[in-house]
């Protein structure tokens, strides 16, 4: 106050006239002690619930097994925390309550490897700046117990002897008292119970061995009560209720055993939890925190897996040397820092993803039931409904572009099959079965994932995995489809287009590698003849009229593609999920990727692709080539029939009268009136096209972040278009 007196004395002299920018100038005072604890107090004790926080750590760190905590108005009137821990020396009882005063850290290098909760002799301090303290304690052996109580860091007179029950409880009464704002904000909110409610929960399954009770002040039953030395899942029984613990899958991750340096134990919501909120409780070295990137990680790993239930209950317990972790970044402690924090929440989704993925493969509901037949039938009517007649081509690739992995020669494939009749088939079974036993002889006597070819193939997807496009994809944000097949996005401040049909590809066949063996099926509710659904994609590809001297080249090429594909059965199921009946019929195709159904009118170009394009030679060719086909026909390719909202809406439209090839019609297609559409053709393909982009923002893009390795290729190929620069763009906006 003095300095503020002189100063203004100065200011107000003749001699040194300030000018108005002088005058403003703010003066600089050393704060009065009362208010820097109070304000340091309002930061660590924000709310009730903090300061119930602080208290329950305090009691953990004695060495308690049973807490109680009582709470009156949220807290705002009383809360009293009492426990049978080994409670607080009589001498030490005249600092207890001053800032700094701490039994549980002495130099600051002890913090890195520091266990109890408390370290900063904060907590108690700060509670008897913003509310009114009192302490009763007894320690081991004695006779009788003390209270004291303190304000504003201040033991207020010596402590009283008086009966206690072993242990220490705390009463913080009127809370806030001093801090009119925040006592006010606080009055008005209901939600302060439940918040520590919802604490004293996730202490209570954590912290097993310590029995938990909270219950409002007057209050006869506990609004949780935990029973200690209970198991994990009876402790979530106990305090979340049967239907969050009925539905939880056991989840264990770790380092490398030698090391253990990193180590994760928890539980995790299967498909059947359905809540509206993620319910996410943490503890890394027994700290009660919050990882925000974690939680997103979380939420990834769901949205992608298991959409339908992707708001999960979670609980996890971390364990880390405790010099990997920072506990000192927040206030009040609810963040913390960790060493290594990606590779870690990288281990813990992939872990989490297969879990969640095996947990699915072993519910028999899970099969989905389609006619791939039918499908095909209706398409093929669809496309042989003359596109050309309306002016517009549909944008159906030929089918020797989808499926053969040699475009350039795709005649030359198929004379070769004519001509090698008997005696290539010959070799070709004979090199099969000797395939098939030595790949049998391994899968007896180890895991499948061991065969070396696929190990191979999955190294090679790791090996040219392009780290600045593996950035892009893992952080981009999905903006919209800018045409039928390029997605537009954003990556930091730049804007790119993403072939869509190439990145599904590719992400469709380091699926299949990692599934490999280990596929969820798709049921087909007909199975469908082989031989049939080779017929139709032939003649899908074939512009010649049906009969004659085609039809038998079609039907010997049909023949023969059913022949090798029947032969492969076996390995076909076993390793990739293709099921095909004694009678010759599909009656099941692999899930490659959740929550995702690929479009069934592909599977006739699958079946040509399998019995044309795999070569059956050499092992690893054969898984990769048979991969490649899987994930072609998964891949999101635009639907067949042409998309309904843009230029092709002209292929919906009817023609009124005449032959509108000869340009006859009395109208421009433009003005055909819409009840004139093809309405079913037309609601199909709207069906299909809306269906694809959902599944493109809601499916293909959360999987891409979270599995898609891009390989350098897609950097020169064509597949990221970078567009514009947003910070290029503001320049020019700004000098406009
Ligand atoms: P910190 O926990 O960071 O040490 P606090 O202000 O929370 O600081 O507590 C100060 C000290 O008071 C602790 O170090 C501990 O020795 C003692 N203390 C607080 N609560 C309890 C309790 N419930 N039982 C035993 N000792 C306690
Ligand atoms: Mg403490």
């Amino acid at each position: 106050m003095e300095l503020e007196a002189q100063a203004s004395d100065r200011m107000d002299t003749e001699e040194c006239t300030p000018t108005p920018l002088q005058r403003e100038l703010p003066i600089i005072r050393r704060l009065d002690e009362a208010v820097v604890n109070r304000i340091a107090a309002g930061e660590v004790i924000q709310r009730p619930v903090s300061a119930v926080k602080e208290l329950v750590e305090n009691s953990i760190d004695a060495g308690s097994t049973s807490i109680t905590v009582v709470v009156k108005d949220g807290g705002l009137k009383l809360i009293q925390v009492s426990d049978d821990g080994h409670g607080i020396r009589y001498e030490d009882l005249p600092i207890l309550c001053e800032r700094h005063t701490t039994s549980k850290l002495s130099k600051y290098e002890d913090l890195q490897s520091i266990k109890s909760m408390g370290f900063r002799g904060e907590a108690l301090a700060s509670m008897t700046y913003v509310g009114h303290v009192t302490v009763t304690t007894i320690t081991k052996d004695q006779l009788h117990g003390y209270r004291a109580t303190y304000k504003d860091g201040v033991m207020g007179c010596e402590p009283k002897a008086c009966a206690a029950v072993k242990g220490t409880q705390i009463m913080i009464e009127n809370l806030f008292y001093n801090m009119a704002a925040r006592k006010k904000t606080l009055q008005n909110s209901a939600d302060d119970y439940s918040k520590i409610v919802d604490l004293i929960c996730r202490f209570a399954i954590h912290h097993t061995s310590v029995s938990f009770s909270c219950r409002k002040h007057g209050a006869a039953r506990a609004d949780v009560q935990s029973v200690s030395k209970s198991s994990r899942l009876d402790a979530i029984r106990s305090v979340y209720g049967v239907s969050v613990a009925q539905n939880l899958l056991k989840i264990e991750v770790s380092d490398d055993p030698s090391s253990s340096s990193f180590k994760m134990d928890g539980f995790i919501s299967n498909s059947n939890y359905i809540a509206k909120k993620i319910a996410m409780v943490l503890f890394i070295n027994d700290r009660l925190v919050e990882c925000g990137a974690l939680k997103r990680a979380i939420e990834i790993v769901y949205a992608a897996t298991l959409p339908k239930a992707s708001k999960p209950f979670i609980y996890m317990s971390i364990k880390l040397p405790p010099e990997h972790v920072d506990v000192n970044v927040h206030p009040t402690k609810r963040e913390v820092t960790l060493l290594n924090q990606e590779i870690i929440i990288e281990k813990i989704q992939s872990a989490m993803e297969s879990k969640l993925r095996n947990s699915n493969e072993s519910r028999t509901f899970r099969e989905q039931k389609v006619d791939p037949l039918d499908n095909s039938v209706s398409t093929s009517k669809a496309a042989s409904t003359p596109p050309s007649s309306f002016g517009t081509k549909p944008q159906k690739v030929p089918v020797h572009k989808m499926v053969r992995t040699d475009s350039q020669d795709p005649a030359g494939r198929l004379d070769a099959y004519m001509q090698s009749t008997q005696s290539s088939q010959m070799q070709r079974n004979s090199c099969l079965a000797s395939m098939r036993s030595s790949i049998k002889e391994r899968r007896n006597s180890r895991e499948t994932a061991d065969l070396t070819s696929i190990q191979e193939l999955v190294r090679e997807i790791d090996s040219s995995c392009h780290t600045e496009l593996l950035d892009l994809v893992g952080h981009c944000t999905y903006l919209g489809m800018a045409d039928d097949v390029f997605a537009l996005l954003q990556h930091n401040t730049h804007l790119y287009l993403a072939n869509v049909v190439n990145l599904s590809k590719e992400l469709m066949y380091q699926q299949v590698l990692r599934r490999f063996a280990h596929f969820s099926a798709i049921q087909l509710s007909v199975p469908a003849p082989l031989w049939e659904l080779i017929m139709l994609a032939l003649k899908e590809d074939e512009l010649e009229p049906e009969g004659g001297e085609q039809e038998n080249l079609r039907e010997k090429i049909a023949e023969m593609n059913t022949k090798v594909i029947k032969q492969k059965t076996e390995m076909l199921e076993e390793y990739f999920g293709i099921h095909i009946d004694q009678d010759g019929n599909l009656s099941r195709l692999p899930i490659v990727l959740d929550q995702y159904t690929p479009d069934m009118d592909r599977v006739p170009e699958l079946l040509l692709c399998l019995g044309n394009d795999v070569n059956w030679d050499d092992e690893k060719a054969c898984f990769q080539t048979i991969a490649g086909a899987i994930a072609n026909f998964y891949a999101f390719h635009p639907p067949l029939l042409p998309n309904p909202s843009g230029e092709s809406l002209q292929f919906y439209k009817r023609a009124s009268s005449g032959d509108p090839e000869e340009g006859s019609t009395s109208h421009s297609a433009d003005d055909i009136p819409e009840e004139q559409l093809e309405q079913d053709l037309f609601s199909e393909a709207e069906r299909a096209w809306s269906q694809r982009e959902w599944s493109i923002q809601h499916v293909l893009f959360p999987s891409m972040r979270l599995f898609l390795k891009p390989p350098t290729s897609m950097a020169t190929d064509g597949t990221f278009v970078k567009v514009a620069s947003l910070e290029k763009l503001y320049k020019i906006f700004e000098r406009c």
